[in-house]
């Protein structure tokens, strides 16, 4: 009995001495977090924290990242790829361009959400009807973005005018809304020389696996390796190109117009800003790929359309 009392005691002491134990760890493990500032996860201050990470490199010019875009259900998804490395990218100013007759809450809370509120603006210029694509158009038939980047134009040069004009050097980038970004891209377009537009080769583009530029030994810009109507003046994509801002107010007749044969957008505005041979190869002398021409496939949504006629779709209440 009294042996048994004794193995009792024992254990009760045994169960105490694990129970501190455990107190004094947990307590210690909190004091961790408390010194690396992180009270709570879910508060501002982690929030700001992890902001904090994105900001190392602040330095270089402003560039103007300008996105077209329209309401389709993927859109949602692009902007947030799109968001996301733009907050890698800490002197990139996103300039947002929708294709509506007014600015949507979609991209609003999507630029709070981001926390990309500070450094970027949410502007509407709609597609005329003439110019738009209907129901079963091939995408290439009518030119798209053409309204939305000039809208977006008008708004650099009036920025850049209020601020500084000639003597700011900025970077102004036409950043589709379904292409796929590295962020070392926008460091590459940090070294763009004022007077100069910035070229670099773009995946997945123009029939082939890489469209670029083509170097002589001296690094000089002679001409691009593409197979698509390489008669063309400039024979690159949107995205391979980015102009230093000085351009872009001496010549403000430069834009987009819908006047212009197919695939002949870029040539339309480089050809009152440069030359081909004056152009600033990027990206380790144009052989590094940073930018893909990715296209999304339209998701088929065959089993939401009888639900949306019975008033009970899927995404009530939800923004997707
Ligand atoms: N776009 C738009 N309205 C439209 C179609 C396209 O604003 O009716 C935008 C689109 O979001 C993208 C850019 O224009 O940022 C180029 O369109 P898309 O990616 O379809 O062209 P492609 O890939 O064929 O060059
Ligand atoms: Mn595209």
């Amino acid at each position: 009995m009294n042996q048994e009392i004794r193995i009792k005691t024992k254990h009760f002491y045994a169960v105490l001495v694990i129970l501190g134990f455990l107190l004094i760890y947990s307590l210690s493990s909190n004091n961790g977090c408390d010194s690396d500032g992180q009270s709570s996860p879910n508060s501002e201050f982690a929030a700001a924290g992890g902001r904090e990470a994105f900001l190392l490199n602040q330095k270089g010019p402003t560039i103007y990242a300008i996105t077209p875009t329209y309401a389709r259900p993927v859109q949602k998804a692009e902007l947030t790829r799109l968001s996301q490395v733009i907050r890698l990218s800490p002197n990139v100013f996103w300039v947002l361009v929708e294709d509506a007759d007014h600015g949507s809450e979609l991209v609003a809370n999507l630029l709070r959400r981001s926390g990309l509120e500070e450094r970027s603006v949410q502007l509407f210029a709609k597609t005329p009807t003439n110019f738009k694509l209907q129901g079963k158009d091939p995408n290439w038939l009518k030119p798209r973005g053409v309204e939305q980047r000039n809208k977006a134009l008008d708004w650099v040069r009036r920025e850049l005018a209020a601020n500084g004009g000639r003597e700011r050097h900025s970077v102004v980038y036409f950043m589709d809304d379904d292409n796929t970004y590295s962020s070392e891209l926008f460091g590459e377009m940090s070294k763009i020389e004022r007077n100069k537009v910035g070229v670099w080769p773009v995946g997945l583009v123009g029939g082939l696996m890489v469209e670029k530029p083509v170097l002589n030994r001296d690094g000089i810009v002679l001409g691009f390796n593409s197979a698509w109507r390489p008669e063309r003046p400039f024979p690159l994509d949107m995205a391979g190109f980015a102009i230093s801002s000085d351009l872009l107010l001496d010549n403000p007749q430069a834009q987009f117009s819908y006047e212009v044969e197919r695939g002949y957008q870029e040539s339309e505005i480089l050809r009152h800003l440069t030359i081909v041979h004056e152009m600033q190869p990027l990206a380790n002398k144009c052989t590094d790929v940073l930018v893909w021409h990715t296209r999304t496939e339209n998701p088929k949504l065959d089993a939401e359309k009888p639900l949306v006629k019975a008033g009970k779709r899927s995404d009530a209440g939800l923004e997707v």
